[in-house]
């Protein structure tokens, strides 16, 4: 059969074996797959796409204009700051996301960086492999999670799993989110918190897991971060720009925050130069806590099904952010 009479997927970058399976078991789908970051390619093949599945392809206005056939969009992830979900609505065109696919894979990664901070490992991996066993050993100032207070913000797929790790290091665990209901908190045995400035001296971690909005960009800035202590640990595992990189770069380079974990950058992929990179009391990963093997195939399996689905009339309404055009 050629493509003729199939509905035309634009895949850009890899997916798992396991998710183009789905595809291929169908003989009325045709995929065409671009490279990741070809935007070329991506503008040139989405004028034929019915459904693209976007891993981080920017979905810009110009380029929906220019996809007449298109009928959804179905993010490998479950940010969509890069998709402009405006023209997509306009058109009726529904946007998913994985849902619940990559969230425990991200709360790991927080939890990975909380763990990592308090117990110094960049230093100290350095130092022990530098020989310098006996002041590694004596110096850094390790610290425990256990009785510590850690601040959630945004209590939703990813910040409730954070929570349920975080108790299971007997931590105090607060959260912070004004768009859900309290009680949904309280029943997860972590305390609410109202206006989250106001405690921000007294917690030791904090963790976000918010998406980057307007309101969401600079959400801890220089005020935030002059609230906290210096044995506080921060982490970012959500997007870059939600925490100001300048003001957190002088928070650590001047000791006035004890160390951070950060997986997110206002640009990405982000040059080796960036100041944070020069510092012993941060961690980093290039945009990676979604990217464990389990985490790739759940994502890339859930991403197809949502695209498979919308065709088959059946699409799940959870999986969709704009569901206004159901
Ligand atoms: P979610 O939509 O389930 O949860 C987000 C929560 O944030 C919601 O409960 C919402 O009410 C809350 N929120 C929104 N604005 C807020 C604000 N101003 N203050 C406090 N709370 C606010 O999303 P999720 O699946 O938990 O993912 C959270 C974010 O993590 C995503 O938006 C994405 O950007 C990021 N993420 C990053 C990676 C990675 O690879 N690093 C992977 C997955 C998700």
């Amino acid at each position: 059969m050629d493509d003729i009479g199939k509905k035309t997927v634009v895949i850009d970058g890899d997916i798992h074996p396991n998710a183009l399976a789905l595809f291929d078991a169908r003989d009325d789908i045709a995929i065409i797959q671009v490279a990741l970051e070809d935007t070329v390619a991506l503008a040139d093949a989405a004028t034929a796409a019915n459904g693209i599945l976007a891993r981080s392809a920017r979905v810009t206005p110009e380029l929906v204009a220019s996809a007449n056939g298109l009928q959804i969009v179905s993010r490998h992830g479950v940010g969509f700051d890069r998709v402009d979900i405006g023209a997509l609505t306009a058109r009726n065109i529904p946007l998913t996301v994985t849902g619940t696919a990559n969230s425990p894979s991200v709360a790991e990664h927080a939890l990975m960086f909380m763990l990592g901070c308090a117990k110094r490992l960049r230093p100290s991996d350095r130092r022990t492999r530098e020989g310098d066993f006996l002041n590694a050993r004596h110096e850094l100032g390790r610290i425990e999670l256990l009785e510590k207070k850690v601040l959630i913000i945004g209590f939703g797929r990813i910040g409730k799993i954070v929570a349920r790790r975080c108790q299971g290091f007997d931590m105090q665990v607060l959260a912070y989110d004004p768009y859900i209901n309290q009680e949904v908190i309280s029943d997860a045995g972590v305390t609410p918190i109202q206006d989250f400035r106001h405690i921000l001296s007294d917690i030791d971690f904090l963790t976000v897991h918010v998406p980057l909005s307007e309101e969401t960009e600079n959400l801890i800035g220089v005020a935030e971060l002059a609230k906290m202590k210096s044995t506080a640990i921060l982490v970012n595992c959500a997007r870059g720009g939600i925490v100001n990189e300048a003001a957190l770069y002088d928070a650590l380079k001047e000791d006035r925050l004890f160390g951070a974990g950060i997986d997110v950058f206002a640009v990405e992929p982000t040059p080796g130069d960036h100041p944070l990179f020069k510092l012993d009391n941060v961690l980093v990963n290039p945009h990676a806590a979604a990217s464990a093997a389990e985490c790739l195939e759940r994502m890339g399996i859930q991403a197809a099904q949502n695209i498979l689905d919308h065709f088959d009339g059946r699409l799940d309404p959870l999986m969709v952010i704009n569901s206004e055009v159901l």
